[in-house]
C-alpha cells in the first residue's frame, strides 16, 4: 500500500470528505483546521434543519449550478445526491426528502452526522488537528500558528478546503486569497450569495415592520417568476424568496448601479379583478381600509403599496391595481458577505486541472466553497463541496501514485 502523507487544510465537508476517501485507500492523513472543533458551519447550517441534498431531477439538480454545471458535473457523477443519502445512512443518519424536493436529515440537525462521521476517520486513522491556523506557504511547506507556536509542515501532497469567506466566525475568513494570488493562481474575488439585500426603509416602515413575513406572493427578477415569502429585516429583506433572485439582483446592482424585486402581492386575482375589486370600495375610505376590504390585505402589504405609490395611483383602483400585482421593490446593495450563507467566486476553473489541482502550484488541491462556482439554497451547496473533496481525493491518489 502506498502510505504517503496528505495534509488537509480545512476541516469542513469538503476536506473532512477527502479525508475519508484518502484514508480508505491507507494514506497517512492529518486535517488541520483553525477552529478548536471542526465542521462549525455544517453544524450552523444543521440548526436550520441541514438540507443536505436535493431529490429534484438530476439533470436539474446538475443545472442549479449555472455557469460551473459542466466543470462540476464529472464530479457530482461520482457522487450524486443519491450517493449523499446514502452516505449518511452509512453514518446512521436516515434522511427524507421534503415537500420542496429537498433532503434533510430525519434528526434535522448535523450534531450526531459529524460525531459519527470524525469517528469514522479517526478511526481510519486520520489525525484531526484543531487550533492550527494555516498562515500561508513556507518555503518548503505550509505555515501553522499553533498553540505551540509556529511550525512549517510538509507532505507529500496537500489539499486546501478552507471555504468561501461568509460567516468568519465560523472559520473561513477568505484569509488565502492573498496567498493563492501570489503564487499565481487566478482567483474570482469573493461576492455574497445566497445573501438578503439593503432596502431604503422609511424609519417608520422600519420600525413597524422589521421582523415581520409577506406571505404568498410573487417575486420576478431576471431569475425569473418565483412564488414564495421573505421577510422585511432593519435593513431590507431576507428569506428564501430573495436567496432566489440574488445572484439575478447583486449581479444587476454590479451592472447597473441598481437592481429592482417586482412582487405581485396578490398572485391569486387577476389585475383586472382586482381593479373591479378595489373600484368598487368607498372612495372616500382610507386607503388602508379600501385595500383591506378590495384585496383583503393587512399591514405590511397595504404599508408596502403606500411606500410605492404616487397620490395618482392611491385614487384610480386601475393603477392600484396594477400596482398591487407589479410593485417594484428597489433594493440598493447586498447584505455583507460575513453574514451571508455563501460565497460566490474563489479560485478560478482555469487554475486547476481536472482533477482539482492547483496548476501553478503542483501537489497541491483545492475543494469546496473556495472553488468559483455557486449555487441556490436547497442542499447544492453541501453536494458539491462532498463531490469536490471526493474529486479533489481521487486526483491526489492519482497524484501520488504517477
Ligand atoms: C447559516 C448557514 C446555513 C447553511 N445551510 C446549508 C444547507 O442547509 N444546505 C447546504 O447545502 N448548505 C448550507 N450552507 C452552506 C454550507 O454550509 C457551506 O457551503 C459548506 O459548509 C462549505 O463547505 P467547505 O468545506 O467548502 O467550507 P467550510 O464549511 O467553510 O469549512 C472550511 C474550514 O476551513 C477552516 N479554515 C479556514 N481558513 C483556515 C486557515 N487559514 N487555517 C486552518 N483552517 C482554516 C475553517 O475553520 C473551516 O472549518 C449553509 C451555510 C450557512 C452559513
Amino acid at each position: 500500500m502506498n502510505k504517503q502523507r496528505v495534509v488537509i487544510i480545512g476541516g469542513g465537508p469538503a476536506g473532512l470528505m477527502a479525508a475519508e476517501v484518502l484514508s480508505t485507500s491507507g494514506h497517512s492523513v492529518t486535517v488541520y483546521d483553525s477552529m478548536p472543533t471542526f465542521g462549525r458551519k455544517f453544524l450552523l447550517a444543521g440548526k436550520t434543519g441541514l438540507n443536505i441534498t436535493h431529490a429534484e431531477a438530476y439533470s436539474q439538480f446538475v443545472a442549479r449550478f449555472g455557469a460551473a454545471a459542466d466543470k462540476l458535473r464529472p464530479a457530482l457523477d461520482e457522487f450524486t445526491p443519491n450517493d449523499v443519502r446514502q452516505w449518511a445512512a452509512g453514518l446512521s443518519t436516515e434522511t427524507f426528502v421534503g415537500s420542496s424536493g429537498r433532503v434533510f436529515p430525519k434528526v434535522m440537525k448535523a450534531s450526531p452526522l459529524l460525531r459519527a462521521w470524525l469517528a469514522r476517520l479517526t478511526a481510519q486513522g486520520v489525525e484531526l488537528k484543531t487550533r492550527h491556523r494555516w498562515m500561508g506557504f513556507a518555503e518548503d511547506g505550509y505555515l501553522f500558528d499553533t498553540p505551540d507556536g509556529r511550525r512549517i509542515v510538509h507532505s507529500d501532497a496537500a489539499l486546501l478546503a478552507l471555504g468561501g469567506a461568509s460567516w468568519p466566525r465560523l472559520g473561513s475568513e477568505g484569509n488565502w486569497v492573498p496567498w493563492l494570488r501570489e503564487k499565481g493562481v487566478p482567483i474570482t474575488d469573493l461576492r455574497p450569495a445566497n445573501c438578503g439585500f439593503d432596502v431604503d426603509w422609511d424609519e417608520t416602515f422600519r420600525e413597524r415592520f422589521a421582523g415581520v413575513p409577506v406571505k404568498s406572493v410573487t417575486a420576478t427578477s431576471d431569475a425569473g417568476t418565483l412564488p414564495g415569502e421573505f421577510v422585511v429585516t432593519v435593513n431590507g429583506i431576507e428569506g428564501s424568496l430573495v436567496y432566489a433572485h440574488a445572484v439575478s439582483l447583486r449581479d444587476r446592482l454590479e451592472r447597473n448601479g441598481e437592481a429592482s424585486l417586482l412582487l405581485d402581492l396578490m398572485p391569486g386575482r387577476t389585475t383586472e379583478r382586482l381593479a373591479r375589486d378595489l373600484a368598487r370600495q368607498d372612495t372616500k375610505a382610507s386607503l388602508s381600509n379600501r385595500l383591506r376590504k378590495g384585496a383583503g390585505f393587512e399591514g405590511v402589504k397595504t404599508a408596502l403599496v403606500r411606500m410605492v405609490a404616487s397620490p395618482g395611483d392611491i385614487i384610480d383602483p386601475q393603477r392600484l391595481a396594477e400596482l398591487i400585482k407589479a410593485l417594484p421593490l428597489a433594493v440598493v446593495r447586498p447584505r455583507p458577505i460575513a453574514e451571508v450563507i455563501s460565497s460566490a467566486g474563489g479560485v478560478a476553473w482555469s487554475g486547476i486541472d481536472n482533477a482539482y489541482m492547483l496548476k501553478a502550484l503542483p501537489g497541491l488541491f483545492v475543494a469546496g466553497e473556495m472553488l468559483d462556482w455557486e449555487a441556490p439554497t436547497g442542499g447544492y451547496l453541501l453536494t458539491a463541496c462532498f463531490a469536490t473533496g471526493r474529486a479533489a481525493a481521487r486526483g491526489i491518489e492519482a497524484f501520488l501514485d504517477r
